[in-house]
């Protein structure tokens, strides 16, 4: 019975509408199919035109993926070094190279995705060391994992100065008819230089799409950037005719976690957050040395809260000064209850919130539980256990009904975006100081991108520095950070 019985019984749509395909194995992946009974009916629905892009783009990965001829033919040429072959048999590719922490490889992935439809390339991922123990598989009958094999020599250590990359071959003027190319790297970093970036307005006039291979290194969300190209603006439009869920809905098809990474979400999520009325996500990303606990980050936390009336207040205790007159007696059981996830590095936040709870009534009779589940103290980079837990965290937050995230931070854009979730963000902290308005309700549940390019892809003037959150419709500043671009 399984799964297809549940949800006829309980009438949930386990395909999302289309987005997933059925007939993947449930047993390996049970993430893919059961995560519709732990989150909301989705707020978004992938049109029909998405969903025959995606059903295309699954067909070209089969068709071209590894373990095919024509892959091999492919990875041949490349070892070979052959070059102007273009689109031979049909199959070109990108390869992603993503890196940083798992916010921002996430961001990487669904962005170098969603820049694999509108280009049609196969996308692969370099597998880093943790991918294969984080996601499954999103395609069926084929894999996205960049082969061990691959032929490039040195192709994790291609950088900005690489002869291959888009900003180089641009300034040699290789970009004519008769250009050559084994390969075209384009680095997308979000301090990339301004001739890095001017692979965002690469169109079909260009050399770009006659490259076989394409190697891609971003560490974050660059959809926003794709939407300022001309070249891709119609296509875009038919795909996403909301912009303010391009990441929601990308993440729901693509991402899913192993089991490993879903029997945490779903322990934790059973034990902690399932009962209670309601759920807040606090995800709390301090950037400062040595991720020791900061006042002023806690009294942010708390003024966010209160002015969006998120968590209540609580009353003056007993013992505390000014409270006056007569003892208070507990109230009677019976209120909401409020669960609480903070997320962090830090475990001092969560436990200043939780004493506040545990030593006072709160004002509304609201029940406050809160509940941590990791307190990693230290970032580390591609630690498989750390991965996990991070992954596990972000699902997590996804699953709230409201969140509270920290600006800058990908790993709050993740966790706000892939529950569908408008965050409010905390804005960072200037001078030890608690910003004033604490959070700002965002404009969209959207990530931002934290590095756009900064010129537009008609004139492509990069010595003129523009305000390109103000050239099309839906691209916008960030409310965290206002050189970034978020879609609404
Ligand atoms: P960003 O640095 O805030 O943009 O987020 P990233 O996810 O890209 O990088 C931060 C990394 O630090 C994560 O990948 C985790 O490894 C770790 N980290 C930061 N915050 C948390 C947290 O709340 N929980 C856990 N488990 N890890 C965290």
């Amino acid at each position: 019975a399984g799964l297809g019985a549940r949800a006829e019984s309980s009438k949930k749509d386990v395909l999302l509408g289309g987005l997933l395909l059925p007939g993947f194995d449930e047993q390996s992946c049970a993430s893919r199919y059961q995560s519709v009974y732990y989150r909301k009916n989705m707020t978004r629905s992938p049109t029909p035109y998405l969903i025959s892009r995606l059903r295309q783009q699954e067909a070209l990965q089969r068709r071209c993926g590894p373990g095919t001829e024509a892959y091999r033919r492919a990875s041949d040429r490349l070892r070979s070094g052959e070059k102007d072959v273009g689109t031979v048999d049909g199959c070109s590719y990108l390869v992603l190279l993503s890196y940083r922490g798992l916010g921002n490889r996430i961001l990487a992935t669904a962005s170098a995705f969603l820049y694999a439809m509108l280009t049609d390339r196969v996308l692969l991922v370099d597998r880093g060391k943790t991918t294969g123990d984080l996601f499954c598989e999103p395609f069926p009958e084929t894999t996205w994992l960049l082969p061990l094999d691959f032929p490039l020599q040195g192709y994790k250590d291609l950088g900005e100065d690489a002869a291959e990359s888009y900003g180089n071959v641009t300034l040699r003027n290789e970009t004519g008819d008769s250009s050559e190319h084994r390969f075209v790297y384009m680095h997308l970093d979000h301090a990339a230089s301004l001739s890095s970036k001017l692979a965002y307005c690469d169109d079909h006039r260009q050399f770009l799409h006659r490259v076989q291979w394409v190697v891609m290194r971003t560490d974050g969300y660059i959809a926003p950037s794709l939407f300022l190209n001309p070249a891709y603006q119609q296509e875009l439009d038919r795909m996403f005719p909301r912009k303010d869920s391009v990441f929601y809905i990308i993440s729901r098809y693509l991402l899913h976690p192993t089991n490993d990474v879903w029997g945490m979400v779903t322990r934790f999520y059973s034990s902690y957050l399932k009962s209670a009325d309601e759920r807040l996500g606090i995800q709390i990303r301090v950037f400062v040395q040595d991720d020791k606990p900061v006042q002023h980050i806690l009294d942010q936390i708390l003024a966010c809260t209160s002015q969006e009336h998120l968590l209540p207040g609580v009353l003056p205790s007993a013992g505390g000064s000014g409270s006056g007159g007569a003892p208070r007696p507990p109230p009677t059981a019976g209120g909401r209850s409020k669960a609480v996830l903070v997320t962090g590095l830090n475990g001092w936040y969560h436990d200043s919130i939780r004493e506040m709870y545990w030593r006072s009534a709160s004002a509304n009779g609201e029940v406050v539980s809160v509940h941590q589940p990791s307190r990693e103290e230290h970032q580390r980079f591609f630690h498989r256990m750390q991965d996990m837990k991070a992954l596990a965290e972000m699902y997590l937050l996804s699953m709230t009904d409201k969140i509270v995230t920290s600006g800058w931070s990908t790993f709050g854009y993740v966790g706000a975006a892939l529950g569908g979730l408008t965050p409010y963000i905390m804005i960072k902290p200037e001078n030890h100081k608690v910003p004033d308005p604490p959070c700002k309700w965002a404009m969209s549940m959207e990530p931002c991108a934290q590095g756009p390019p900064y010129f537009e892809c008609t004139r492509k003037e990069v010595d003129k520095i523009l305000d390109t959150g103000n050239l099309v419709p839906h691209v916008r500043a960030c409310e965290d950070m206002s050189w970034g671009l978020k879609l609404t």
